[in-house]
């Protein structure tokens, strides 16, 4: 699922290519995209863009008269700019266009679960509702941080992929994050020591900062169309199996439902191999069974 970095990388790229941009149309390809009635589709039309926002994993397009497109890419969403009035990718692939003066954008979804959406809200208030409310780490001090962290008492993996307490995060910079800090995957956050949580926040800001950069230059100016959860330069997600980066040790996972959260046990417990198959009580109360679930609490506000 695009996390942080892509999609600050999308909105840079959006910037360039529709701010000032007038929207001539819009076309739906699946009415299970648009999850709002009010404003309507055609009260966007006309409307010049004035400002693109991220909030949490979501894009948001402001246009004039304070409406608010708000795309929310989930797992397989993606987005697409193309110069020419692209036609919408046929096979229930193409969610949506958008048409400006000078190029498209193409929301498209792959796969059969439908869960990219669109919101159409009014002003600050109803940008407000989409926001769940997570933590952004990178405007954030450590004591900020350190009392988002322990603000409940959860397993760390599932502390940073919460969009509640942290924007932004997903199971891969996750993945990465925890390497990084060389902490455990299901360390809980208020057995941490002040020295954990320090190492953690500058890991968290480090990582972002640095896939950030990494994006924007693999992007090189053009839209970025190589958006994936696996990215090459990864320490650990995705790499089950591969050597440790830092260590050589084999990457290791955890399985649940359909994703795997990966790290290095030599470098973030200890030595210690964390259960794969009959998780412990504790995982198996507080380990996102899908880190969708976590999301689609706040899909409507
Ligand atoms: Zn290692």
């Amino acid at each position: 699922m695009p996390e942080l970095p892509d999609i600050v990388v999308y909105i840079e790229a959006l910037k360039e290519r529709i701010l000032g941009q007038r929207l001539e149309n819009v076309r739906i390809g699946t009415p299970f995209l648009l999850r709002t009635v009010d404003p309507p589709v055609p009260a966007t039309v006309g409307k010049a863009v004035r400002e693109l926002r991220r909030i949490g994993k979501r894009i948001a397009i402001g246009l004039e008269g304070e409406l608010w497109l708000v795309l929310h890419l989930m797992i397989a969403g993606r987005l697409h700019w193309s110069r020419s009035r692209a036609k919408l990718p046929g096979g229930r692939r193409g969610l949506a266009a958008f048409d400006f003066p000078e190029g498209t954008l193409v929301l498209t979804e792959a796969g059969s679960k439908k869960r990219a959406s669109l919101h159409i809200v009014s002003g600050e208030a109803g940008l407000h509702a989409l926001d769940p409310g997570g933590l952004e780490v990178l405007d954030a001090g450590l004591d900020a941080f350190s009392a988002r962290l322990t603000s409940s008492n959860h397993t760390l993996k599932r502390s940073l992929t919460d969009p509640r307490l942290f924007s932004g995060i997903g199971n891969a910079y996750s993945d990465e994050i925890l390497h990084r800090a060389q902490l455990s995957p299901v360390t809980l956050t208020q057995k941490m020591t002040a020295e954990q949580i320090q190492r953690l926040y500058h890991a968290t800001r480090e990582s972002l900062l640095d896939w950030v950069k990494r994006l924007r230059a693999e992007a090189g100016g053009a839209f970025p169309e190589k958006v994936t959860a696996f990215r090459e330069g990864m320490a650990v997600h995705g790499r089950y199996g591969q050597p440790c980066p830092r260590c050589s040790a084999k990457i290791q996972r955890i399985r649940y439902a359909d994703n795997e959260t990966n790290y290095c046990a030599v470098c973030q417990t200890g030595g210690k191999l964390l259960a794969d198959r009959g998780l412990s009580r504790l995982l198996r109360d507080d380990w996102p069974r899908t880190l969708e679930e976590l999301e689609l609490l706040k899909q409507r506000p």
